[in-house]
């Protein structure tokens, strides 16, 4: 199998490996993307010919070093259409993002009795960070439900917008269900009621062009390492006035404006939220992967998956006692399914022995799997870079696994 029919495959150098001695057939998509060479090459070069550390040194190498970090910012920054440079926040991923918002913007204000109001298909990344302040301050974590079919009911969610909500969090994308949510309208209804609103956009970042400014959120996180960029990168943006009002979370070198030994003053945003030395080389490399994404473009991006989703969607309905999980009209490349009488880790085993690899597990969605009574589910993942051949391969890897346990 070559898959020759995607132009687009021949850019990630890892898809044309084998894995147990057959094609990979690399369906883990929403845990982490591949890397394509020009990620690869724009680390390895800054490594080779530009490596300094960022804002610290006058010399040619820290000079160059700042300039290819400081232009990923202006990259991210295009990308969701923030308003400024400055509300974009490099972060180790989306739990760095979210935590940062937690510690900084939710800490200092919640109150006992006061409410943070997520939904039931939120990864733990946006559940347990509110969970921790809101222990710390006793306040609550409170959720709004779905439908069996995994989508958000927004109804209830807004009926949940009470004046004891100080803020409210929703995934953009689920990663178990696909299910992209109507943030807009979600913004829209807490922008009425002065509740701030934080997308979680790790899966909608790789699928979908985002625009901070049309959704109407307050907070978006997002991660890199799902965006065909390096571990280790991500995101925050947050309105620049949500941003000022917000003390730092880490405290140290290259956050500050004066240290004394009665006080500190702290730099503006984003470096105020910055401290210490960051993963330089995977900025840059995150910046190259933009560009890539961009060049491929969302509408090529968009045409591929959503043919992928529907061939795969009538492929894995077609295997007999497979269930599949996520039916939402709006969706996302993201299957998650279970085969009656197999556990999905021996399920996603098996397969990883016919080259297939698919993620088994709770993913990170405790509350969700309790919402379907299930432990775990086996979970395909498509990027533009997958074809219909792989789904194929998928398939007729599950039927070989119901043959051997049958
Ligand atoms: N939110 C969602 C919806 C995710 O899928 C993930 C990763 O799986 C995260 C948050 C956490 O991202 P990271 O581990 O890169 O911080």
């Amino acid at each position: 199998m070559t898959f020759d029919s995607n132009p687009y495959r021949k850019d990630f150098p890892i898809l044309a490996r084998e894995v147990h001695g057959k094609p990979l057939v690399y369906l883990d998509n929403a845990n982490t993307s591949q890397k394509p060479q020009v990620v690869i090459d724009a680390v390895d070069r800054f490594y080779r010919e530009t490596n300094a550390n960022v804002a610290r040194a006058v010399h040619s190498l820290g000079e160059a070093a700042t300039s290819a970090y400081e232009g990923a910012r202006d990259k991210l920054a295009r990308f969701i259409n923030a308003p400024t440079r400055d509300e974009v926040i490099f972060t180790s991923g989306t739990t760095q993002a979210i935590n940062t918002v937690a510690y900084s913007y939710a800490l200092p204000r919640l109150q006992p009795g006061d409410e943070i109001l997520v939904t039931t298909m939120e990864h733990h990344a946006n559940i347990v960070p509110w969970q921790l302040v809101a222990a710390r301050t006793g306040a609550k974590v409170i959720a709004a439900p779905i439908t069996p079919d995994g989508e958000l009911i927004v109804e209830e969610f807004v009926a949940r917008l009470t004046p004891r909500v100080k803020l409210a969090g929703v995934t953009h994308v689920s990663n178990v269900l696909g299910t992209v949510n109507p943030v807009r309208e979600l913004a829209k209804a807490c922008r009425t009621r002065g509740i701030p609103l934080l997308v979680d956009g790790s899966q909608a970042a790789p699928h979908l062009p985002i625009d901070v400014q049309a959704l109407g959120c307050d907070f978006y996180a997002l991660t890199g390492h799902k965006l065909f960029g390096p571990t280790g990168t991500g995101i925050l943006w947050a309105r620049k006035d949500l941003l000022a009002e917000m003390p730092p979370f880490f405290g140290g070198g290259e956050m500050i404006r004066t240290v004394s030994f009665d006080g500190t003053t702290f730099a503006d945003a984003p470096h105020k939220f910055e401290a210490g030395t960051p993963n330089i080389a995977g900025f840059v490399g995150l910046g190259a992967a933009v560009d890539y994404v961009n060049g491929v473009g969302f509408e090529a991006i968009g045409a591929r998956e959503r043919d992928l989703l529907a061939y795969a969607t009538a492929a894995l309905e077609s295997v007999p006692g497979l269930r599949l999980f996520g039916r939402a009209k709006e969706k996302a490349a993201v299957l998650s399914f279970l085969i009656d009488g197999v556990h999905a880790h021996d399920l996603a085993t098996l397969l990883d022995h016919e080259g297939v690899a698919v993620r088994s597990g709770h993913h990170c969605a405790h509350p969700l799997m309790q919402f379907y009574g299930v432990p775990a589910t086996a979970r395909a993942s498509l990027a533009f870079y997958n074809v219909r051949e792989e789904v194929d391969a998928l398939v007729a890897a599950i039927a070989k696994v119901r043959k051997l346990l049958g």
